[in-house]
């Protein structure tokens, strides 16, 4: 049997081929001095290296503006940033001046200090900006000392790439016919690299700890994106599995075409309504031609995660407008900013928090950045005059937040009609995604258009498992008792008060997991873009009544003893 290592899953797909190892490119900086007269001359060259640094960076971004869209681009600006930061450029220069040292030698030093303050800093948003920092260590001392930048798409034999981390650079100069998955050490869901593997389509795993030390190139791999896994050396039973798999999977792709124009109807007739969930608005031309019911969870931190600056209200109108066009006439939900946790922007002073997760997060975060939710409303508002549009709203937890949207909802549609902006109407609804608000969702309910449940967030509040802490991944339990039993109450509670329902957290891209939220009363599921049409197959193949009398006898309600 080969080795299992457990990650963070990044991206979807399983994948199988040789490890590449890819390791940072040695850039020996040897301690060298220069004499006084020097001092100039090496200021000179840091400045050079610096700009060319600069150049080759703008141009990665308009390649991949042209590429990915220019929202996506934006991920270069905190490199270009820190290459114009007057602290790193600054004590660049005093250490040549003062210490009189070569311009790679006191570059490297300034970097380094940069980096330590940084590196006990466990905050995912920390973490990111050290990617940054390697990027723009690379690209000024490769030019500095005229070493080759390592070129991860180098590689002639399509393979898995294996890393401490990738940089965003590196992720997007990769060529997606020749890297079949990417493994890392570190990395966040939430992580450049990790969102553009996604876009990218290529299989993901990030956060494996010291794998690419216990790796080397060559040695065969098995990656699962979908569940975070990755297999070394995998024996010949595991390979055989994982051929069938995928041979399985090719067909099954080819054979699941044939469901796009079919609908989501249970072998005893019940319609199911199929949305999708996007990442980015790149992601609805997939949406629209896998033709499902609407796009029931459209996240929206690519606006501001990685940015150094609040997107402002044209910015996200545009993105609105682009996927409420592609899947006119069908209904767009977009969910308003859910930061916090692990995801918070570069443009907000950092907040240091014990529990992050239990802290800021969701539309907590709306009091600390009052304009930029405005503006999202607003945005939201103005693209909704172009197609059918619902707002969703992250972490809410009683009627009282429910009102302060609301109030903000209210101002925005005010003003904007004062103005003379054209805007259309939007139902509003509420994420069901901790235990206070299933508690309370008959209440809630009168509040709110339509509810969708978050099973990522809900399973981690019920459970009291950290959702992003692979280790604990086998406590994070999909099919938990207690999970079906609150979402069983999330759906009385809806139908009491006559609110759609829809799940749109992973549990409805799981095989198992759409048949049980089935069981329970679960009319409604939107599932990640590439789990659609297998969703569908499976749904065609259900049988409603049989379902929810399992759901009843396993949850034991049939003999009173709930
Ligand atoms: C969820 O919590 O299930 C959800 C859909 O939201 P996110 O994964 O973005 O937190
Ligand atoms: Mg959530």
């Amino acid at each position: 049997m080969g080795e299992l290592v457990q990650g963070i899953p990044a991206s979807p797909g399983i994948v199988f081929g040789p490890a590449r190892v890819i390791r940072p490119p040695v850039l020996n900086v040897a301690h060298a001095t220069v004499p006084p007269e020097q001092v100039e001359v090496e200021v000179v060259r840091f400045h050079q290296a610096r700009e060319s640094a600069i150049a080759h960076t703008a141009e990665l971004r308009t390649r991949v503006s042209g590429r990915l869209g220019a929202v996506q681009a934006k991920i270069f600006d905190p490199q270009l940033m820190m290459l114009e930061d007057p602290d790193l450029i600054e004590g660049t220069i005093t250490y040549i001046s003062d210490s009189f040292l070569t311009a790679e030698r006191a570059f490297s030093l300034r970097v380094l200090e940069f980096r330590s303050q940084w590196l006990d800093a466990t905050h995912a948003r920390v973490m990111d900006r050290v990617a940054d920092l390697n990027d723009v260590q690379t690209r000024v001392l490769t030019r500095l000392i005229e070493a080759i930048e390592s070129d991860p798409s180098e590689a002639e034999e399509p393979a898995i790439l294996v890393a401490r981390e990738l940089t965003p650079s590196q992720i997007v100069e990769i060529d997606p016919d020749r890297v079949l998955g990417i493994a890392t050490d570190a990395g966040t869901r939430t992580a450049h690299a990790s969102i553009l593997a996604r876009s990218l389509k290529i299989p993901a795993v990030v956060g494996l700890g010291d794998f690419s030390q216990r790796v080397e190139s060559g040695v065969e791999l098995i990656l699962d994106g979908r569940r975070g896994k990755v297999v070394i050396d995998p024996s010949e039973t595991e390979k055989h599995k994982f051929h069938d798999r995928h041979v399985k999977a090719k067909e099954n792709a080819k054979e699941l075409a044939y469901l796009k124009g079919i609908e989501a109807t249970t072998k005893d007739g019940t319609r199911i309504g199929l949305h999708a969930n996007l990442e980015l608005p790149a992601d609805a031309e997939e949406a629209a031609s896998l033709e499902v019911d609407g796009v029931g969870l459209f996240r929206t931190e690519f606006l501001v995660v990685g940015k150094t600056s609040a997107p402002d209200e044209e910015e996200q109108y545009e993105a609105f407008k682009q996927v409420v066009e592609i899947m006119a006439p069908r209904p767009v939900t977009i969910r308003t900013f859910d930061l916090g946790g692990d995801k918070f922007p570069l443009f907000l002073p950092p907040i240091i928090e014990e529990n992050p997760f239990l802290g800021w997060r969701g539309m907590r975060v709306y009091e600390l950045i009052p304009e930029l939710f405005h503006s999202q409303v607003r945005a939201i508002l103005r693209a909704a005059a172009h197609g059918l549009v619902r707002i969703l709203v992250p972490m809410v937890n009683s009627v009282e937040e429910v009102r302060g949207i609301r109030a903000v909802l209210d101002k925005a549609r005010a003003e904007l009609r004062e103005e003379g902006v054209t805007q259309g109407e939007v139902l509003l609804g509420a994420m069901l995604e901790t235990p206070a608000s299933i508690a309370i969702a008959d209440v809630l309910g009168r509040h709110v258009d339509f509810f969708s449940i978050g099973t990522n967030d809900l399973i981690q509040y019920v459970l009291a498992v950290d959702r992003g802490n692979a280790q604990l991944s086998d406590y994070y339990d999909l099919y938990h008792p207690a999970l079906l039993r609150y979402i069983r109450e999330a759906v009385r509670s809806a139908e009491q008060v006559g609110v759609p329902l829809c799940v749109c957290g992973e549990a409805a891209s799981d095989p198992l997991g759409a048949a049980l939220l089935i069981g329970l009363g679960v009319r409604s599921l939107s599932c990640t873009p590439n789990a659609v049409l297998e969703q569908k197959k499976l749904i065609r193949s259900l049988d409603v009544r049989q379902l929810e009398s399992f759901m009843k006898k396993l949850l034991k309600t049939e003999t009173g003893k709930e």
